[in-house]
């Protein structure tokens, strides 16, 4: 839908927030654009919802303890605690697929307005995003900044909580009527707001963003920064969101920009995913901020990289995916 909205009239919103789970943090750097998939697979038919029972792969026997990947990585095979595949930056969250809150989830994030740059404006101190991706945030609006000489986009929406979902939602509802509410509000704990990791864009003039005009830059260099946008014309049955080019969701830049290069919506890129098991062929690509090899778990028994640099993401549904820094 391309209407203007008003802020209220918030149809979605989902944001899951990574629990805190610490592996290893992978270094980004560079800029340069260009990224290949060495390893072109078949594409899965993705029908986005699919959540097989999470496998307890528990260190078994049948699992070598150790492998060497694909570009030389060596790994251990680790046992990762089962929440969490509810955390990271690749999880994904819609309405059938719930956020799994973290505790204390509000002491991991920072405040937009405390930590922006000058390159634009937020609301309000009432937004929140996860660290990584504010810090992805304002890099992508200096470089906005810079390239178009305007500052004037405002951040209108960034976590939100269980509660003030459930606000949104029943404010729709008393507005609009139920049924209206269950179609355009997303159900508290099903909106990607939750996560920590997803901002609505909108203007100083008070309308949300379009992906046209002044702001075009935006929607076509994202990835570049770690974003995507996240609910495009064309997926709304796997998205289950009509086209909102003002919400944005950070998955880090290898995987914005895979996502951009395959046309595909998230709920795509989790199953395209799989095509890359860990015992079997790795998905390679090259971006801005490097060269990196990625790898799929299904279950809890995940290789890890003994030395080289890596991030490592659950899915939210049934296993986890490690991206590697090879260059
Ligand atoms: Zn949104």
């Amino acid at each position: 839908m391309t209407t203007k909205p008003n802020y209220r009239r918030k149809r979605h919103g989902i944001y899951i927030h990574p629990l805190i789970w610490c592996l290893l943090v992978l270094a980004a750097g560079g800029s340069l654009l260009a990224w290949h998939l060495h390893r072109a697979p078949e594409t899965p038919a993705p029908d986005g919802s699919g959540a097989a029972p999470i496998q307890s792969s528990a260190v078994s026997d049948e699992l070598p303890g150790h492998i060497v990947t694909p570009s030389g990585i060596a790994c251990t095979l680790t046992q990762l605690p089962e929440n969490s595949i509810y955390t990271g930056n690749l999880i994904l969250v819609n309405n059938w697929t719930k956020f799994h809150f973290p505790k204390n989830q509000e002491d991991s994030l920072d405040c937009i307005l405390d930590k922006r740059t000058d390159s634009y404006y937020v609301r309000d101190s009432s937004v929140y995003l996860l660290p990584e991706a504010l810090s992805a945030l304002n890099d992508m609006m200096d470089a906005f900044a810079a390239e178009s000489g305007k500052k004037s986009v405002q951040i209108v929406a960034g976590h939100r909580t269980v509660e003030y979902q459930q606000h949104l939602f029943d404010q729709s509802a008393k507005q609009n009527g139920l049924e209206h509410a269950q179609r355009y509000v997303a159900q508290p704990g099903y909106s990607e707001h939750h996560t920590g990791l997803t901002v609505d864009m909108g203007t100083m003039t008070g309308e949300f963003m379009d992906s046209a005009g002044d702001y075009r830059w935006i929607t076509e260099n994202c990835q570049n920064y770690g974003w995507i946008v996240r609910y495009e014309t064309g997926k709304e049955e796997l998205t289950g969101i009509w086209d909102e080019p003002w919400h944005f969701r950070y998955v880090g830049i290898p995987h914005a920009t895979e996502i951009v290069r395959m046309g595909y919506c998230l709920e795509e890129y989790i199953e395209y995913l799989k095509a890359f098991p860990q015992s079997g062929s790795h998905l390679m690509i090259d971006c801005v901020s490097g060269h990196y090899e990625v790898w799929y778990a299904q279950g809890t028994g995940v290789y890890l990289p003994d030395s080289t640099p890596c991030s490592i993401s659950g899915n939210n549904i049934d296993g986890f995916i490690v991206t590697c820094k090879t260059a």
